[in-house]
């Protein structure tokens, strides 16, 4: 979900956190400085300037919590999030671990931006910047999205924060993914191209089409603004090759329908499971098989 710039700094790199409850806490603008955001040349990266961010709204800030307490849950992912109040800052530090930022959507050209990254309570595995400041997530507020457009992108932007990478980046695959091939074929090279980079994190699992941190088929979704899949028989089997089950992708619904959710999939729950239940302190190693 985020600029492809924005990509090659800090974000989406090979890190996860060495703990699993993850303090969350929302920001105002004067506080950018305090997080791994204030560290950035913004137009150089393609962010948004830091005066631009608002206070967000209580019913945004429930709505996050609740779609988020719900996907990341310490006893199926391991990793989940806590605190959701305003930053305090202590010592000249704010003491969470992320901090959320909203934006409106007029100031930002892409709907929800996140890093990761925090110094000695992140497992490290290359050098980075700004690594003893907080992470951040920056949301844009806008009215035209519909229910679950927005709670895909909440998921989507804490599924970075835990580590994940886009499903896209593997981008044989992405190419015989029959959600990706709905859509135009200048949108889905610019998915792609997105640089490989350190991410182990994603390689711990098969390639998932319905994973949140695909993007195809939120971008259908958001542009024919329909929740309902039908598959042909052909795209059916293109799944299969894929190694996606049938009966995953259209359960509870007739033989060719998926109802788009967003939600983390099973394979996301894995993936996560693995990397902070059963191993928290040494990361990925060890997810290779799932
Ligand atoms: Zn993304």
């Amino acid at each position: 979900m985020h600029q492809f710039v924005a990509h090659a700094s800090v974000y989406e790199s090979d890190l996860i956190w060495t703990h699993s409850e993850i303090k969350v806490c929302f920001a105002e603008s004067s506080q950018a400085s305090l997080t791994l955001y204030g560290g950035m040349n913004h137009k150089l990266n393609g962010l948004p300037d830091p005066e631009n961010i608002r206070t967000s709204p209580l019913p945004f800030r429930e709505w996050i919590k609740t779609v988020i307490q719900k996907n990341f849950r310490a006893e199926s992912t391991g990793i989940y999030f806590s605190g959701w109040e305003d930053c305090q800052i202590e010592n000249g530090k704010i003491n969470s671990d992320a901090v959320v930022f909203t934006i409106p959507a007029k100031y930002m050209s892409f709907p929800g931006l996140s890093s990761i990254g925090q110094g000695s309570r992140l497992l490290e595995k290359k050098s980075h910047n700004h690594l003893d400041l907080p992470s951040y997530i920056i949301f844009s507020i806008e009215n035209g999205r519909t229910q679950k457009e927005q709670e895909y992108i909440f998921i989507h932007e804490f599924g970075h924060l835990s580590g994940l990478r886009h499903e896209t980046v593997r981008s044989a695959e992405a190419a015989q993914d029959p959600f990706c091939g709905r859509l135009p074929q200048a949108k889905l090279s610019t998915l792609t191209s997105e640089p490989l980079g350190y991410s182990r994190t994603l390689m711990a699992k098969k390639y998932d089409p319905i994973s949140i941190m695909n993007l195809c088929p939120y971008f259908i979704s958001r542009k024919t603004k329909e929740d309902v899949f039908y598959f042909s028989k052909t795209e059916l089997t293109a799944f299969q090759k894929l190694g996606l089950q049938t009966f995953e992708l259209t359960h509870d619904s007739e033989e060719n329908q998926f109802f788009w959710e967003p939600k983390l999939s099973s394979q996301d729950i894995r993936l996560l499971s693995c990397l902070y239940a059963r191993n928290p302190m040494h990361g990925h190693t060890d997810c290779q098989k799932i």
